[in-house]
């Protein structure tokens, strides 16, 4: 449905063709893009909250964005080496790592200096400090729920195959939970290299799709993406944390006793806002250079989802989240039919089929919306798009009809629950 009336006299002024426009977004010109980069804050969730800014890193992430699809399109991606971006993490993480060390060894002497004074208070929070920003190692999500090969022996079979396909160590733990998404991360001291799939996401997918994702989401076990490293995690999650550990609980009121204590509390505010400034200035700076790498390890993941499953699969993988609205609500209304992932299927098959004509304004439509630097992923008309602009390459692995309804068959239970609680919510 087009919310905005074009007429035969909207042209794009650049090169003449027709404007078009898709889901009430304002028109730009399909042919050469002009008028993409339109920031349309309704159509967006504010990202830092003050309006200038947000428009100012939106057009800063189009343009980011644009630059590296135009440098990557066309050609093999390859693992990236030593980018400016991991070395600034590093640095940044080694400095923060040293900073809250010596938070902590600091703090343990202010309360060992002629113990017992009053110099306790200080280095317990010292202390404290350091030990809200110790490094932590992320845990598997509580929602996620881990497999056994006897439990689900089709869809084990697959993932094996299809990390020997693009050349990774397979998962040590394959789990399932019912969001429309997919993930692959390391968890726990010992580094788990975990695989998650949302069932909702699977359920829609056609059989050579699943092989794409599984290949997207194990290649993240070689792409070396900068966001799974132990240390540049430090970089990129302690600023944020300080942030919030200096973020006032609630607005309380001065609590009087004379102008002495006034001014002394409102400098401790002043001195504390200041500094959570700055830590956050330094976590939104490290999350941006982090983001820029993150982004392009999403295109090498495609890239190794296309040797899996075919290119042709990765491109009608990404253009699944390119229309994830539609694609999430169409699965809803027949959870809510009582209808399972065959039922999904369909259903998004026929979306599929309508959208097809819309596609390429719905990929770029996508662009204007989606980009951000704090992305994790690039926006997925972009996705869609650098997959088309490679070599084609032909499946590594194959997925039957019925080998992929076999999957679906061992996973009967955990999509009933998964449909009971979309139909539900
Ligand atoms: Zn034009
Ligand atoms: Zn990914």
């Amino acid at each position: 449905m087009l919310g905005v009336t074009l007429t035969a006299a909207d042209e794009c002024p650049r090169c003449h063709d027709p404007l078009v426009t898709e889901r009430d977004a304002l028109p730009w010109c399909s042919s050469c893009e002009w008028n993409l980069e339109r920031y349309e804050p309704e159509r967006r969730r504010p990202e830092l909250g003050w309006p200038l800014v947000d428009r100012t890193t939106h057009r800063l992430a189009y343009r980011l964005a644009q630059r590296q699809f135009t440098a990557l399109a066309g050609r093999p991606v390859g693992r990236p080496g030593w980018s400016v971006a991991r070395i600034v993490l590093l640095f940044a993480a080694v400095v923060l790592l040293a900073g809250t060390l010596a938070c902590l060894a600091f703090g343990i002497y202010l309360i060992a200096y002629h113990f017992p004074t009053f110099l306790i208070i200080p280095g317990t929070v010292l202390v404290l400090i350091a030990f809200a920003l110790r490094p932590r190692f992320p845990r598997l999500d509580p929602y996620a729920e881990p497999l056994t090969r006897d439990q689900a022996p089709t869809l084990f079979g697959v993932v094996d195959r299809v990390a020997a396909a693009v050349g990774a160590p397979p998962p040590q733990v394959i789990a399932i939970d019912d969001g429309f998404n997919a993930w692959a991360t390391a968890c726990g001291i010992r580094r788990r290299r975990v695989l998650c799939l949302g069932l909702p996401l699977l359920g829609v997918l056609r059989p050579q799709e699943r092989v794409a994702l599984l290949g997207h989401e194990l290649g993240h076990f070689v792409n070396g993406d900068i966001r799974r490293g132990p240390l540049t995690r430090v970089a990129l999650s302690t600023l944020g944390e300080l942030a919030e550990l200096l973020r006032p609980t609630r607005r309380q009121p001065f609590s009087g006793g004379g102008l002495v204590n006034a001014v002394s509390e409102l400098l401790a505010r002043i001195v504390l806002s200041v500094l959570r400034f700055l830590a956050w200035t330094g976590h939104v700076l490290l999350l941006l250079v982090g983001q820029r790498d993150a982004q392009r390890a999403e295109y090498l993941a495609d890239e190794l989802g296309a040797r899996a499953g075919g290119s042709t699969a990765c491109t009608t993988l990404t253009d699944i989240l390119v229309a994830e609205d539609v694609v999430t609500m169409m699965i809803m209304r027949e959870a809510r039919l009582g209808r399972g992932p065959d039922g999904w299927r369909a259903a998004v098959d026929q979306a599929r089929e309508a959208l097809l004509p819309r596609l390429r304004g719905l990929r770029q439509l996508s662009v204007r919306d989606r980009v951000s630097l704090f992305a994790s992923h690039p926006p997925a008309g972009l996705r869609s798009r650098m997959v088309v602009s490679r070599i084609s390459q032909a499946p590594t692995v194959w997925l039957s009809e019925a080998e992929s309804a076999r999957l679906d068959d061992e996973l009967a239970d955990r999509y009933e629950r998964v449909r009971r609680s979309l139909a539900a919510g």
